[in-house]
């Protein structure tokens, strides 16, 4: 795998949330970098729209809820690492998450640290419509997949399972592995 190192100050993916939870405002590099990703969507769709319902998994939107409660009350500056990873990039991203006073919006701002090139990973494509009823769990955070007991990371999983393009692949659902529910917790109780 070829990994590209993205510099210090790497292009940020901007958007804020108003007091009800409402997408009001997103940068031109978070619009261009969701088009990229197979999610083309314009400022005029995007705003005005509830956070949430971008988030898949109840887990992982518990976890926003916390993060975004405590920013506002409590004035949160959280920093934590994830994976935005698109079916042939895997992108380790970082993001602060903080409530602008001034404002009064709770901004999120994201980066790329670090992305690597591998053989498309078909199972994670949303356009790929071929499903069986089978559910795979996947972590919103890492990627990895949950597999006989245990997380296993996405690539190792898929050549484990022996899934291949053009076949019926498992649908997939999202939730939190053991070891980035550790390092969210920490990020929440910081
Ligand atoms: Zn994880």
């Amino acid at each position: 795998m070829v990994t590209l190192n993205h510099q210090q100050n790497a292009t940020e993916f901007v958007h804020s949330i108003d007091d009800t939870g409402s997408i009001c405002y997103v940068n031109d590099a978070w619009l261009n970098f969701a088009t990229e990703n197979g999610w083309p969507i314009s400022a005029d769709e995007i705003i005005g729209s509830q956070l949430v319902s971008s988030i898949m998994g109840p887990e992982t939107r518990h976890i926003y809820d916390l993060l975004i409660n405590r920013a506002r009350e409590e004035g949160l500056q959280a920093q934590f690492k994830y994976h935005c990873d698109s079916p042939d990039r895997r992108r380790l991203m970082e993001m602060r998450i903080f409530h602008d006073q001034v404002s009064d919006q709770v901004e999120f701002r994201s980066r790329i640290i670090s992305t690597e090139k591998r053989k498309p990973i078909v199972l994670i494509d949303s356009l790929y419509e071929n499903r069986s009823d089978t559910i795979l769990k996947m972590c919103s955070w890492c990627k990895a997949i949950w597999y006989e007991h245990n997380w296993v990371e996405l690539e190792r999983a898929v050549q484990q399972l022996g899934f291949m393009t053009e076949q019926e692949l498992p649908q997939i659902s999202h939730g939190i592995c053991s070891q980035c529910s550790k390092q969210m917790t920490k990020v929440i109780d910081n």
